[in-house]
């Protein structure tokens, strides 16, 4: 086994970034382990030996270190409100699990779990919930992810694997980036697009009906109809049809079904004139695309949750693969498709068993696994079927079929469709166990049991990225307060159920090394010393089926498989062209088009799209305390195009209600001329400790790939009011306002919460009164020296704040009529804790002697450059390009995410 020991000084520890499927290495230096005020004297920067990423990390890679303070973690394990020790609450979940069973039978608990979870948590939860609890209901927060793509693998290949790797992106002469705002969410990566477009011409096409960053930086954008990919791949096939692209040898050697395939993609779209009346694109745009596809060798398809969250994600991924194994363009340098997944460990999910509709270690629910599977672990008891899929899974608890249920290290009253029924699921469910590193997330306050886990930084073990490297992730920080590794609290829970003795692990690396046992058992295919080189299933690590502790502690990001006849990893699967179909080889899949499940329809006539924005993750409660990461947008908002907004009359900046059949939200409008004209986006992150009602998943529609079983998070039918508020502020202060407190004031309809360096901002409006609200209460009561106001009933201005010991502690600024006050040096004044004796005739104003600019807001968050800044050195040195820009101010040239947005200052 080649093991290069991690060499790093005493006080830095290699590990990885918690946030997407990239899995960037990064180095984290502790100067000393002591909870400090604001945080640990921790810094991070990008691991220039970490093949993923080279040294590179991306805005919220870089801020990791913001995020480490203890402010809203989860502290002790607590039962029915009360703090408990650790061990009555294992006893509460094992009983309460353990009576459910035998009252209910093994199908009315499951597990909810997460890509956020690393390897050996996966694999404890799996094994304890379909090996000895008996049920098929776990699965995982990654069915929202890439389900879809899984499912397409499997289909195509036999097995779940990613043909390339990550250096395909830099060799590869076409780019073809179908739903992935690579840009924002995967900006690593897409670099090492830009790299190849810069140094050796490769073309980047963006196929999207949205605008997105990645389209500012790409040779072609093709804004096809929402969820009509699978007409343009299927077009794409009949052409390269046409234009005899055929490989030939490959087709007949390597596959199955390419007559079928074509047949039905000809029958689906004959000609141009269909693919454009199906797509909506013009001939001219998608001849231009077809025929760089057809001349360019080296063509990579990257796809991402714009394919996967689809009523047909699974179709749109065979329909990409099908074009692939035609043209022989798989498994070689700089082609193939590449799904790239939203989560850090999403992968490593995958090759467990986390989804619930896989065994263990990529096998089907089948006689034979489901014989290996119990033998291998010693269990008479292994669910002989699949479980329910998330959006199941909580049909199943609203329904009252599921009555225990564990969610861990996710938050699915903010991230599931239909979020809303999801919630008044688990308020009806008798058990809800949480286990989180956070006590304040939407979903915790349906708990019965609150278990505290592990956060970044303490937990220890592996996370397999996009390319299947498995990296370590290796702890460096001690558990806050009472917090314990996942793979632990199920470990004890699976003891007092009784299953002691199959789940005797100490480490993580005992539970790894049992993993790499099960990937490798009974996985020879055929004889000889090619045996273990080419085998029976496609995961396998039986390269690290004894390892060590030592070895496990240095282990070197490799990607698997991983066997004694490769034990580097193979950098492009499937080795020697034999896929895992009974026959080895590659399946065409015949697929048809098909519209969204849920049409437009006269009374929601716009399609809601939804997605990440650059500089947070998933439901912001790590980027959230982030000030640089939460500068980029303020509030939660819905882009609109022009045209929709002047239908609908709605003003930029102002409020918008959006209503579907399962929901409201109510946010910001921002009327953007790139948005498409019929389409919203609505970002995925504000949960209700950030907003009033900004959580996206409840306007979001459950529909699911019927395949995959993925919900359609890219397509919900929607209409949109315009909401004009009696009154509007700002309220700035020292502390944090417990949102609580918003909640139960009917004067307040709308808030959002924005956190900037020690400054905590609430965006407010409402229709009540506002001299009401119960934060002019507040801010009169702490006013210990000094309380300033000015009240305009005419003007219908109301201003407040209040100073102790010199300092602005907190200021309200209301406007019934007109704006308010600038609000970036009262933020300044509370942020630096400046003396404020010699400036109150001021502050009301918000405009001091000493006023800070309104530099608007930041563009790049690596460097901390602003949008101002941006502006004036563009006009005042007469800038020109991206590049210029960069040399000038830095701006641009760390992870390149916000390169787009300089391209379009400029
Ligand atoms: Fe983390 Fe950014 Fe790298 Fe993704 S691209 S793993 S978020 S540093």
């Amino acid at each position: 086994m080649s093991q290069v020991q991690a060499s790093v000084k005493a006080t830095e520890v290699k590990t990885t970034c918690p946030y997407c499927g990239v899995g960037c290495g990064l180095i984290a230096t502790i100067k000393n382990n002591k909870d400090k005020a604001g945080g640990y004297d921790v810094s991070v920067k990008g691991d220039e030996t970490h093949p993923a990423n080279k040294g590179v990390l991306c805005s919220k890679g870089m801020a990791l270190a913001e995020t480490l303070d203890h402010k809203d973690r989860l502290l002790h394990p607590v039962v029915d409100g009360a703090q408990v020790s650790w061990d009555d609450a294992l006893d509460t979940v094992a009983n309460g699990l353990k009576d459910t069973i035998e009252k209910h039978g093994a199908d009315s608990v499951a597990f909810y779990v997460s890509g956020q979870f690393l390897t050996e948590d996966y694999y404890v939860a799996n094994k304890l919930m379909k090996g000895f609890i008996g049920s098929g209901n776990i699965d995982t927060n990654s069915r929202l992810c890439m389900s879809s793509s899984v499912a397409g693998h499997k289909r195509a290949f036999g097995a779940d694997i990613v043909p390339g790797n990550y250096d395909d992106w830099e060799q590869c002469d076409l780019a073809v980036l179908v739903g992935s705002n690579a840009a924002w969410c995967h900006p690593i990566l897409f670099n090492r697009l830009l790299k190849a477009q810069k140094e050796r011409g490769a073309k980047i096409v963006i196929i999207d009906p949205r605008h997105t960053a990645s389209c500012e930086m790409a040779d072609m954008h093709l804004p096809l109809l929402p969820g009509s990919d699978v007409a343009l791949f299927n077009g794409l096939l009949v052409y390269l049809a046409k234009f005899k692209a055929i490989n030939a040898k490959y087709v007949k050697t390597r596959t199955n079904g390419m007559s079928k395939a074509l047949e039905s993609a000809h029958a689906d779209v004959p000609d141009l004139d269909t693919v454009a009346q199906k797509t909506g694109l013009t001939v001219a745009q998608i001849e231009e695309f077809y025929r760089l596809f057809l001349k360019n060798e080296r063509a990579l398809t990257i796809y991402s949750q714009g394919v996967n969250q689809s009523s047909s994600g699974t179709d749109k991924v065979n329909a990409i693969i099908n074009c692939h194994l035609f043209t022989g363009r798989i498994s070689k340098p700089g082609m193939g498709p590449f799904s790239v997944t939203g989560q850090p460990n999403a992968m490593g999910g995958r090759e467990v068993g986390g989804l619930a509709n896989m065994l263990a270690a990529h096998m089907d629910f089948t006689p034979e696994t489901i014989d290996l599977v119990s033998r291998f672990w010693g269990s008479d008891n292994v669910a002989t079927k699949p479980g329910a899929k998330a959006v199941d899974m909580f049909d199943k608890i609203d329904r009252g079929e599921i009555k225990a249920v564990w969610i861990m290290a996710t938050n699915p009253a903010v991230s599931m469709p239909n979020a809303n029924k999801v919630r008044r699921a688990l308020d009806k469910c008798p058990l809800v166990i949480v286990s989180d590193c956070m006590d304040n997330t939407d979903s915790m306050k349906y708990a019965n049991v609150k278990l505290p886990a592990m956060a970044w930084g303490e937990k220890n073990g592996t996370v397999t990225n996009s390319e299947r490297r498995i990296s370590r992730q290796r702890s460096f920080l001690k558990p806050a307060g009472e917090a314990k590794a996942d793979w632990w609290i199920m470990t004890q829970v699976a003891k007092k159920m009784g299953f002691g003795s199959h789940f005797n692990y100490s480490k993580p690396v005992d539970i790894y090394r049992e993993h790499a046992q099960l990937s490798t058992f009974e996985n020879r295919y055929g004889n000889g010393k090619d045996a273990d080189f080419i085998t029976r299933r496609a995961f396998t690590i039986g390269l690290h089926a004894q390892i060590i502790e030592h070895e496990y502690d240095g282990m070197p990001p490799l990607q698997w498989p991983l066997t004694d006849c490769t034990p580097y990893g193979m950098a492009r699967m499937p080795n020697r062209g034999e896929f895992f179909n009974q026959n080895r080889k590659a399946n065409f899949v015949a697929i048809r088009h098909r519209a969204p499940e849920n049409k437009l329809e006269r009374k929601y006539p716009l399609v809601l799209n939804s997605g990440r924005i650059r500089d947070q993750w998933h439901t912001m409660s790590r980027t959230g305390k982030s000030a640089k990461l939460s500068n980029q947008h303020a509030e939660p908002f819905a882009n609109i195009s022009r045209q929709d907004a002047a239908e609908f009359n709605i003003q930029d900046g102002g409020f918008v209600e959006i209503n579907s059949k399962w929901g409201q939200a109510l946010v910001r409008a921002h009327v953007e001329d790139k948005q498409v004209s019929g389409q919203i986006f609505m970002p995925m992150h504000w949960t209700d400790v950030y907003t009033s009602k900004g959580v996206i998943g409840a306007l979001v529609n459950p529909a699911t790939d019927a395949v995959s079983g993925q919900p359609e998070l890219k397509h919900t039918p929607v209409k949109i009011t315009t909401w004009t508020p009696k009154w509007h502020g700002y309220f700035i202060s020292d502390e944090k306002i417990d949102s609580a407190m918003l909640e139960t004031d009917e004067n307040i309809e709308y808030w959002a919460y924005n956190y900037q360096d020690g400054s905590h901002i609430l965006n407010l409006a409402g229709d009540g009164a506002c001299e009401d609200v119960k934060l002019v209460a507040q801010l009169k009561g702490r006013s210990g020296d000094k309380l300033l106001s000015y009240v305009d009933d005419m003007a219908g201005q109301y201003r407040y704040a209040s100073i102790v010991d010199n300092r602005l502690e907190s200021c309200f600024m209301i406007a019934k009529k007109g704006g308010l006050p600038q609000r970036e040096w009262l933020t300044q004044l509370i942020s630096k804790r400046i003396d404020v004796s010699d400036k109150t005739n001021f502050i009301l104003s918000g405009v001091g002697q000493d006023n800070m600019p309104n530099l608007g807001p930041i563009v790049c968050a690596c460097m901390g450059v602003y949008q101002q800044q941006i502006i004036d050195a563009i006009s005042e040195h007469d800038l020109k390009t991206v590049e210029q820009v960069g040399a000038l101010l830095k701006a641009g040239t760390n992870c390149g995410s916000c390169m787009s947005e300089i391209k379009q200052l400029l």
